[in-house]
């Protein structure tokens, strides 16, 4: 069933502008959402609208469903993104498990032309880790590693290319100049992280695990093991002990979602507060954007 929750978006909405001040974003990357085109892309979360609408350009309206200062893991649709979705040419989704509202979304709709897509389909998934939501399918957050976005970004060209043959051309062109920003965002990850004396962190949930990867940062542990479910006593104590045995002096928190559990956890052990956004929010905070802000400040934290 879906249940609407228009004043907490509204709510939610201001919050995730004051937020996305605070992280530090640039301004006047993408319009996601702007515009009239013929063709319709609704997409859950903040990184696809932007590389539906970088991929996209004029030629395709993005709507985007999960708004700022939501997560996708505890989000519910409006009834104007239902709608949306009705007269939508595409779906473009993270999948592997982020999106679990979208399967009754689609129900609902009854759009025999809709194309659905699973941007993450066919990359190297990494395993949800104990206490994961049930029937684990690994864990989601691969956008975070710009090289999985890459992936993601083609899974998008082709969509589009395949319900709009026409765009072909505009859509290659888009793809491939995005890409190439994509891979100057990659290699400073990778020259930034080399340069860290630390390279352990703490997670809200388990959100930089792509990222770790890529980097080669190790994820000592997280506070919340299925994301908005707060951590009980004892799983904070433990986390607590294996942060002072293994040396670990920083938590990356989420402005999504409760940091309250990750406050606790600092006092006891005096590792720093790191507030990253995973989702940023075009059009003022595009991918790249929020990306390179997120960098700089775990580069603040671990060098
Ligand atoms: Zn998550």
């Amino acid at each position: 069933m879906i249940r609407l929750s228009a004043p907490v978006l509204i709510a939610t909405a201001l919050a995730g502008a004051l937020v996305c001040l605070a992280v530090g974003c640039g301004r006047g990357e993408v319009a996601a959402g702007e515009g009239r085109s013929e063709l319709t892309a609704v997409v859950s979360v903040a990184p696809l609208a932007d590389f539906a609408h970088s991929v996209g350009g004029d030629r395709v309206e993005v709507v985007m469903l999960v708004g700022p200062g939501v997560s996708p893991h505890t989000f519910e649709p409006t009834p104007r993104q239902l709608k949306a979705l009705s007269r939508a040419a595409v779906l473009v989704l993270n999948g592997v498990g982020l999106e679990p509202w979208a399967h009754d979304m689609v129900a609902a709709v009854q759009n025999p032309r809709l194309r659905v897509v699973h941007t993450a389909e066919g990359l190297d998934i990494i395993d949800a880790g104990k206490g994961g939501r049930q029937g684990n399918v690994g864990n989601p957050h691969v956008w975070l590693s710009p090289v999985c976005a890459v992936h993601q970004v083609e899974q998008v060209k082709d969509v589009l290319t395949e319900v709009d043959p026409a765009g072909a051309d505009t859509y290659r062109e888009n793809a491939e100049t995005y890409i190439a920003e994509l891979r100057r965002l990659d290699a400073e990850a990778r020259r930034t992280v080399g340069t860290f004396s630390q390279k352990q962190f703490v997670a809200q949930h388990r959100v930089w695990s792509y990222f770790a990867r890529e980097y080669g940062l190790v994820e000592a542990g997280v506070i919340e093991t299925t994301p908005g479910d707060e951590p009980s006593p004892r799983g904070l104590s433990e986390l607590v002990e294996t942060m002072r045995s293994r040396g670990v002096t920083a938590i990356f928190v989420e402005p999504q979602l409760s940091q309250k559990a990750a406050y606790v956890i600092a006092a006891e052990t005096g590792a720093d507060i790191v507030v990253l956004d995973p989702l940023g929010n075009p059009p003022d905070c595009g991918y790249l954007d929020t990306m390179r802000a997120n960098l700089r400040k775990i580069a603040q934290a671990m060098r």
